[in-house]
């Protein structure tokens, strides 16, 4: 983890499911006599999210639909950390683009709530859409200081999103992963059974299919995100994204190479588990 993720200290769960009391049916004791969360039980960890972006983050509200992407809030803190040193060198207020926020909003509210930033969020599910504007509404500590906009065409990614007038000092994304909605369920299933689950529950596990999915997977959406990059290189000091896969980034500095992109970067972030990279170029 970056060395100023707060949650480099494991959270202390008993004190979280005291401010928050919603965490308590998911509270379990483990053998050695500490306290945990049931990862098992499906809304485990959206009370966990919960708790702590209420009682870390100083939210009113956070909710996400039951069948929604559910992220964990250490692992994305990690992304932010690691945007926050790379945009060091930058002067005056900082203002960020999230393509593909989710429902759950929560680069925008890291963002806001970590380091001060304002943010715009888009997201191409209009279900996703309305859950992150129901988030701003609620918290007053958001409100005025996030922005979404729905992507109306899956196509595009900056484009019908980024007005003549606007700029960004960085656009950040964490793209969906996978080529197809059987390849998402798969690996849901996956998952699924190495909780000690049996393999006919919910293969939409942790996000509902179209959140998990693109035409072309990862590759093919960053590919895509770099090439129309270049029409909004004016207005965009930092352009960034994760890869969830190294087998990628052969192919994306491919992209780069052949787009002329002026410099890139990749920067080493963990997310939760997974040893994830964030490409981050610049025209
Ligand atoms: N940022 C959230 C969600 C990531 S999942 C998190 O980290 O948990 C990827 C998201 O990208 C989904 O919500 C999906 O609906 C969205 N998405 C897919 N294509 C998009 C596009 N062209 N423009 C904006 N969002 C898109």
């Amino acid at each position: 983890m970056h060395p100023h993720n707060r949650y480099r200290r494991p959270y202390d769960i008993a004190l979280l499911s005291e401010r928050v009391p919603e965490l308590r049916p998911f509270v379990i004791v483990t053998p050695d006599g500490r306290s945990s969360v049931d990862f098992t039980q499906a809304d485990a960890v959206r009370a966990l999210n919960r708790a702590l972006l209420l009682s870390d983050f100083g939210l009113d509200f956070w909710d996400i639909p039951a069948d929604s992407l559910c992220p964990g809030v250490p692992g994305r803190l990690d992304y932010i950390h690691s945007l926050a040193d790379l945009l060091g060198e930058v002067k005056g207020p900082v203002t960020g683009l999230d393509i593909g926020t989710g429902g759950s909003l929560i680069y925008p509210i890291l963002g806001v709530r970590e380091c001060g930033w304002r943010s715009v969020a888009t997201d191409s599910d209009a279900v996703s859409v309305r859950g992150a504007e129901a988030i701003v509404r609620f918290n007053s500590v958001l409100r005025g200081r996030v922005e979404v906009r729905h992507q109306a065409q899956p196509a595009h990614i900056f484009r019908g999103i980024i007005h003549p007038t606007d700029r960004f000092t960085f656009t950040m994304c964490n793209p969906p992963f996978f080529g197809s909605a059987h390849e998402a369920a798969a690996s849901a299933r996956t998952k699924w059974l190495k909780l000690g689950k049996r393999a006919e529950t919910p293969a939409n596990f942790g996000g509902r299919g179209n959140e998990l999915w693109t035409p072309g997977g990862e590759e093919a959406f960053v590919g895509r995100m770099i090439r129309e990059s270049q029409a909004f290189r004016s207005q965009v000091t930092w352009f960034t994204t994760l890869l969830s896969r190294a087998t990628h980034l052969a192919s994306m500095r491919r992209v780069l190479a052949k787009a002329n992109v002026g410099e890139h970067r990749i920067i080493a972030v963990e997310t939760g588990h997974k040893r994830q990279r964030l490409l981050v170029w610049r025209w």
